[in-house]
């Protein structure tokens, strides 16, 4: 279940924050009266920053997975999430296009392995050989296009 995340010092019930990651924790900073509360998202790839990604407000609701493991912030004005920053797998940060360049260079990657395998396949088969160069030519000319 989704639980809104409400201040829980007497007397306030706040449910807008001030958001902040420090190492592996989100900080969440309640609005109204100041109190904070950690909550751990080591197991995201990603660090959230404090504003947000489209209006640049900074006062978030955040949302908690109770059965799962899952913090999500959203603007309080427009409903966005927050930006985000990646961590590549040796732990430099990366921003969004370049996690998403990464991630497609990587199916590229398989897809060429594929590519090869298959070519392989082929000359076992002794499938029509022009028939399959060309559509590997077109894949071809798809991944350059990317
Ligand atoms: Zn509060
Ligand atoms: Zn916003």
């Amino acid at each position: 279940m989704i639980r809104t995340m409400v201040c829980e010092k007497e007397g306030c019930r706040g449910n807008s924050f001030y958001i902040y990651t420090e190492e592996n924790n989100l900080v969440i900073i309640c609005s109204e009266c100041g109190e904070r509360y950690s909550l751990d998202v080591s197991y995201y790839d990603y660090l959230m920053l404090s504003s947000c990604s489209q209006c640049n407000n900074d006062t978030f609701k955040v949302f908690k997975d109770t059965e799962k493991e899952g913090v999500y912030a959203k603007c309080t004005e427009c409903g966005n999430p927050p930006d985000k920053v990646y961590i590549d797998e040796s732990g430099t940060q990366v921003s969004y296009e370049q996690k998403k360049l990464d991630e497609m260079k990587d199916v590229i990657y398989r897809l060429n392995e594929r590519l090869a395998l298959m070519e392989n396949k082929i000359d076992i088969l002794g499938v029509d050989q022009q028939v399959m160069q060309q559509s590997l030519g077109y894949v071809a000319e798809f991944v350059q296009k990317l």
